[in-house]
């Protein structure tokens, strides 16, 4: 980056690109190739050994991912970032590239529903346990740690509770116990760095606000460069004894020469090389178009939901809003603690009249959409209880928040008149 700053508006702008080098062109090109041409024998042999860093081919590296990927780790204030195909590709990543059969790592409960069944179910398939505790009390994480655990995970803004996490209280804990703090940031980008707060590993559906268009699915891990592997070396094989797909490579010596990058290093050069689970460079150049302008948006979005908030909380159909801004006592003191700018814009409320009100205020939306989706520029809205929760019991759906009445916002950027306007035409109508 030329120009320097620690501001995200600057950042989003200008971190990690400049012009192309061979056409001086300003946007980030499309660079719209499987391979790269080696100068020479000596040169494809560096690439492949290491011993030089460049391109080699699209599955594992871009240069238009490259700036996507650069421009997100100096946002998060990480060390290095790695592009993949959508937000489930980015957490899988994250867990598989700490554990392996016969190992387990420490979960919220409090995750999006695709997260847990590849957490429940699809990593079960592979011998990895997730053990899934109550984000609310941070020494859970603690006591369900043993000698097998390999990371701890959670979501800084899971919803439908909008309970934020308490990222120091655990990050800290793991640091005590040599493990490290994955957290999907995926519903506040901008608004919490969650490196800051001690976590080692940041996630992202750039689906979601990163794009902000609509357009795209895609992923990203940051690794923050702040976690020492090798001062807890037992619990890290993957990255700290030889590796036998990569003619005997040890991760975090290997690395010495680059920088505190051992563990997307890894991540590129053998799960990404593998699984092949690779972002492709449009994809990559559309997240980027979202990135210039992510701090604006979540500014409007945050703006946005928080009036909304006000305004389902003063209606006489509506029993319940869930907002941070709305919150109190030690769930606000997190908010406050964690968020910045905002308090994210996704909100839940429950109406009086449950499953059939519900259903009704959906029906009449004609400015929202009704979309299994959060992040987009336009406003969102699903009811859960007879869509994304529908597979539940009544029991299970309200113990992961999910009464019948219950009705899910992902605030969008439009004018605030027309987003109140269509919830209390939605409103009148049920
Ligand atoms: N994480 C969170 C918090 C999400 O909301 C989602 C999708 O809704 C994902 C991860 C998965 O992302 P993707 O749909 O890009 O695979």
């Amino acid at each position: 980056m030329t120009v320097q700053s620690q501001h995200p508006e600057t950042i989003v702008l200008h971190a990690g690109y400049r012009s192309d080098s061979a056409t001086a062109a300003v946007a980030v090109p499309i660079y719209q190739t499987t391979s790269y041409e080696f100068k020479d024998t000596q040169h494809a042999s560096n690439l492949f050994a290491l011993r030089e860093l460049g391109n080699i081919y699209t599955r594992i590296m871009n240069p238009t991912c490259d700036a996507l990927e650069q421009r997100v780790t100096a946002l998060e204030g990480g060390a290095a970032a790695l592009a993949v195909g959508s937000g489930q590709a980015a957490s899988t990543f994250a867990i598989l590239n700490l554990c392996s059969a016969g190992d387990n790592f420490v979960t919220s409960t409090d995750l999006y529903g695709g997260t847990w069944n590849l957490f429940a179910n699809t990593l079960k398939q592979f011998g990895v346990d997730a053990r899934f505790v109550d984000p609310s009390d941070p020494e859970a994480f603690r006591r369900a740690t043993d000698a097998k655990t390999r990371c701890y995970y959670a979501e800084t803004l899971p919803n439908p509770k909008l309970n934020v996490f308490p990222i120091k209280e655990v990050a800290d804990i793991g640091r005590q116990l040599g493990i490290p703090l994955i957290m999907d940031n995926t519903a506040a980008p901008v608004l919490c760095r969650p490196l800051q707060h001690g976590a080692a590993v940041v996630v992202y559906s750039t689906t979601k606000y990163i794009g902000g268009h609509g357009t795209s699915v895609g992923g990203l891990v940051v690794d923050g460069g702040n976690f020492d592997w090798e001062a807890h070396g037992e619990r890290f094989p993957l990255l700290t004894t030889p590796d036998p797909s990569y003619h005997g490579a040890v991760w975090t010596e290997a690395v010495k020469p680059l920088g505190p990058i051992a563990y997307i290093l890894r991540m590129r050069v053998t799960l990404l090389r593998d699984v092949g689970a690779a972002m492709s460079p449009f994809n990559a150049f559309m997240f980027i178009q979202g990135l210039e302008t992510l701090p604006l948006r979540m500014r409007a979005h945050c703006e946005n939901a928080t009036k909304a908030a006000q305004y389902l909380s003063r209606h006489p159909k509506v029993t319940r809003v869930i907002h941070p801004s709305l919150q109190d006592g030690v769930m606000r003191h997190r908010a406050d603690t964690y968020l910045r700018g905002g308090y994210g814009a996704l909100l839940g409320f429950e109406l009086k009249d449950g499953l059939d009100a519900g259903r009704k205020f959906i029906d009449q939306l004609k400015m929202f959409y009704h979309v299994a989706n959060i992040g987009d520029a336009r406003s969102l809205a699903i009811h859960p209880a007879t869509t994304t929760h529908s597979q539940l019991t009544v029991e299970d759906q309200l113990a992961s928040g999910v009464s019948p009445g219950y009705v899910r916002l992902s605030i969008g950027i439009e004018h605030i008149d027309d987003i109140l306007a269509d919830l209390d035409q939605a409103l009148a109508g049920i």
